[in-house]
């Protein structure tokens, strides 16, 4: 397909291309999912880069993020809690390791860390690195202040993830106590201590298709190593609940857009991806070359196994890791209701 030919060659999608690809009809998805799909083959390959969520501190966030559950104000029915011992949050990481992760993602609720809450990092990051040393480290922790990134750098800590979220020109209609500049900042900060910076977006939140455009080509100028794309997950007890405003087929295409945007980031199928994209997360694995393994912060994900045979179902592998032989599935059950029973039918 040409499109993914001279963005192959270095042609770089402007504006107005993305809004038209933005806008392709129902019908039109799948040609853009395959232009997006040999971008990704020529640079990732079949490789399915799987993360691991270890939320570290829950809830009782002072922020009105109005997608989060963890937010000031939120009743929805979450855990919360303080920090985790370290003993515990390196416990959990391993369970994702051993299932296959080649990324943990530190994650800790609230505007930004104290310089004690980056020396408890701090600690479950060395001690992570010392027993795993393959294994990359996230840590997103909320807006930096000067000096923090450098700190989490030396701990071993190799990315960094401060979302975006949504474009400027949407960004206070979203949460009111911190803005987007603000988000910028730390993504800098990140980037000038040189670790690797990962932002990304949360879809569903009543942007435009042009907004849509205008944050992933932000996320291309910031220069993000990985754009974790969410779907909002409309949590009852918070702002947003009720808002169903995805299709799997918008979410299909926001991703296959994500990839001819930055047709070399890693692209990550993020919160929300089980409920939104539904049938069709195969076919967004055919765009983006990550996911998150299992559960996400608040909300549960599908089973982990689940996760592994939609990789291997569509004909990739998990990157540093081998997939254990898929089975033939569940064993066939027999029929026992319907015709020829007097039970209700399966309709
Ligand atoms: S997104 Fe982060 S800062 Fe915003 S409410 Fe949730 S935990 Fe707090």
């Amino acid at each position: 397909m040409r499109l993914a030919r001279d963005i192959s060659a270095g042609a770089v999608l402007d504006q107005t291309t993305a809004l038209e690809l933005m806008q392709t009809p129902e019908s039109g998805v799948l040609d853009l999912v395959y232009a997006a799909s040999l971008l990704r083959r020529e640079h990732f390959g079949r490789r399915v880069r799987l993360n691991y969520l270890v939320n570290l501190k829950s809830g009782l966030c002072q922020e009105d993020c109005s997608y989060c559950s963890q937010a000031l104000g939120s009743q929805a029915p979450i855990l919360k809690y303080s920090w985790l011992e370290p003993e515990e949050a390196v416990r959990q990481a391993e369970a994702g390791i051993a299932g296959g992760a080649a990324r943990v993602c530190l994650v800790a609720s609230g505007r930004g860390p104290m310089d004690r809450d980056i020396e408890r990092v701090f600690g479950i990051a060395e001690a992570l690195k010392h027993e795993h040393p393959d294994v990359e480290l996230c840590a997103c922790l909320g807006l930096l202040r000067d000096g923090q990134a450098e700190r989490l750098a030396e701990a071993g800590i190799d990315a960094y993830n401060h979302n975006i979220n949504t474009a400027e020109s949407h960004h206070d209609d979203i949460v009111s106590t911190h803005h987007y500049s603000d988000r910028v900042e730390t993504i800098e900060k990140v980037k000038r201590a040189g670790v690797s910076a990962c932002s990304g977006l949360i879809v569903g939140l009543g942007e435009t298709d042009a907004q849509i455009v205008e944050a992933l080509l932000a996320l291309r100028d910031l220069g993000a190593d990985s754009i974790p794309i969410n779907f909002l997950v409309p949590f009852d007890g918070t702002p947003r609940a009720g808002q169903w405003e995805l299709t799997p087929l918008r979410c299909l295409t926001i991703v296959a857009l994500a990839r001819l945007a930055c047709p070399d980031t890693e692209i990550r199928l993020a919160g929300g991806r089980e409920i939104h994209l539904r049938g069709l997360q195969g076919m967004a694995l055919h765009a983006a070359n990550s996911l998150f393994l299992g559960d996400y912060l608040t909300a549960e994900g599908q089973a982990a196994a689940d996760d592994l045979a939609l990789i291997a179902d569509n004909g990739f592998t998990v990157e540093d890791h081998p997939l254990e032989p898929v089975g033939a599935g569940a064993a066939a059950v027999a029929r026992a209701r319907g015709a020829g029973t007097a039970v209700l039918p399966n309709a």
